[in-house]
């Protein structure tokens, strides 16, 4: 279980890393505040600028995308982030960037890193009632973020240790050795570790009240039900007292809940007119996907498979819209199941019991189109995707299957230019688009255009020494002397961006 390890440290290391961390950054030194300074204040947030916690927040994230925990799934990478975006657009005062990510994990956690970034585990997505439920959740995480509750932990937390922190910057080091980052394949558990030092911070009872506060009002302004955020701290509660230790006892340890925080919850949603909220669609797509992802293994995934036939039975009396949707996606779920398996014949029969229900849905057409692909059915899969690509432009799932469908059919040069429009609307979105895009390059025999792409896929995956491998293959490659200069300088780029980097993390450790 991916939170053992924040058990192995000691306490040893905090005035150390106090020490290391604050001289080192060159800021605000702590020991520079007046004595009785409130342990929530202004004054506190600005030994850790907002720059330098971006930056450490992208470190872990570099070596976080090559966990295998990390959901590289644009379904729901673009859900969740729609959502933070939402939310994070009616803090008041404003919120700095936030980027939302989903972790594999059954395990019903949440965890705000430095920098803005807000894992997701798969197990709360799951364990979430319906959208407002883990709205709440994201909003009271995005609340932390605005109120710099991780950069006053990190800088003023003196009596836990901070070891979860040098531990994990060590790590980050050790997996910068030049050669070290060229193999994907080797995941990190970054944000085991990341989520670790969240649970080490400990948030106060006022950090966790400020955030109840500014989250609900997100929560409310954002148009989701405000009754999300009690319900779901009322099932995490049940949660950490049925089973310690686990669940919602990890939240629980990080967020401590209590009576009073749900009797707050409870008279700011009293005190509200009464209104009605839409949730969307999305939502138990988004959940049925989630179940099927976090489960690894065949016995987990049977029972994720029966959990969502039970779904598809649960027909309401009144035959309500809400119940139309929850059994399309249980179906999806069923679906999507069966075609992990390589099973298409059960993940086409499970698709059509959900279409025969619920008519539009992207997921579902995505579905379809995945099926076609399973099947070499390319031409077919293309003209789904090309469809689904119109009616949902938004949505790079399709952009991404009209590239396949495109590179099945032998089409380079097609996928080519179709990927370049694509990467041109989402540079930094999508890093599969520029693998994908090396690949049709070197069928075309352009192996200098395709090291340079694979180069910027390494690089949006973190992986700074492979891209830089890239490049200089590239280089050698070349025969053109604009070609080349214009390589010279984006591998000057990586080089400086690598030295800053370990510069950083060498402070922390
Ligand atoms: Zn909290």
């Amino acid at each position: 279980m991916r939170f053992h390890y924040s058990t192995q440290f000691s306490h040893l290391c905090v005035k150390l890393l106090a020490f290391a961390l604050i001289p080192a950054l060159a800021l605000t030194p702590v020991w520079a505040q007046p004595a009785g300074a409130p342990t929530i204040g202004a004054a506190s947030a600005a030994d850790l600028s907002p720059a330098l916690e971006r930056k450490l927040g992208e470190a872990i994230m570099e070596q976080g995308r090559r966990d295998p925990d990390y959901i590289n799934d644009p379904d729901i990478a673009q859900y969740l982030n729609v959502m933070a975006r939402k939310l994070a657009a009616n803090a008041p005062g404003g919120a700095p960037e936030i980027t939302a990510f989903g972790v594999r994990d059954s395990v019903i956690n949440a965890f705000a890193m430095p920098g803005g970034f807000v894992g997701i585990n798969t197990g709360l997505i799951v364990a979430a009632g319906d959208e407002s439920e883990l709205a709440g959740v994201l909003a009271h995480e995005i609340a932390h973020v605005v109120q710099r509750h991780i950069a006053r932990g990190l800088t003023q937390q003196q009596q836990s240790g901070h070891l979860a922190l040098a531990s994990l910057a060590a790590a980050l080091l050790a997996a910068m050795i030049p050669g070290g980052g060229a193999n994907l394949a080797v995941g990190l558990a970054a944000f085991g570790q990341a989520a670790a030092i969240e649970q080490q911070l400990g948030f106060s009872r006022d950090a966790e009240q400020e955030a109840d506060r500014m989250g609900f009002e997100m929560l409310r302004k954002a148009g989701f039900d405000p009754n999300g955020m009690a319900i779901m701290f009322g099932r995490l509660m049940n949660a950490a007292s049925l089973n310690e230790g686990r669940g919602g006892g990890i939240y629980a340890s990080t967020h401590p809940l209590s009576i009073q925080r749900m009797t707050d919850m409870q008279n700011r949603i009293r005190q509200l007119p009464l209104a009605r909220y839409q949730a969307s669609d999305a939502f138990w797509f988004v959940r049925a996907k989630s179940r099927v992802l976090q489960s690894t293994d065949s016995k987990a995934m049977r029972q994720a498979v029966e959990q969502m036939e039970e779904e598809t039975r649960q027909v309401g009396a009144d035959r309500s819209s809400l119940t139309t949707v929850r059994r399309a996606a249980a179906w999806y779920g069923v679906s999507l199941a069966a075609l992990t398996r390589k099973d298409i014949n059960g993940a086409t029969k499970a698709l059509s019991q959900a279409q025969s229900i619920m008519l539009n849905s992207p997921y579902l057409d995505l579905q379809r189109i995945d099926i076609d692909l399973a099947n070499k059915n390319a031409s077919a899969a293309l003209t789904s995707a090309q469809a689904g690509l119109k009616r949902y432009p938004d949505r790079r799932a399709f952009s991404l299957r009209v590239a396949q469908a495109l590179q099945m059919l032998g089409k380079d040069r097609e996928v080519v230019v179709f990927l370049k429009e694509q990467v041109s609307r989402w540079p930094t979105e999508e890093p599969s688009f520029f693998q994908m895009l090396a690949n049709s390059q070197d069928k075309l025999g352009d192996s200098v255009s395709a090291r340079q792409s694979m180069a910027t896929y390494y690089q949006l995956m973190g992986a700074l020494p492979a891209a830089a491998t890239q490049l200089q293959q590239a280089r050698t490659m070349s025969q053109d002397f604009y070609v080349q200069s214009q390589i010279d300088v984006e591998l000057n780029q990586i080089t400086k961006k690598i030295h800053e980097n370990r510069r950083l993390l060498e402070k922390l450790r």
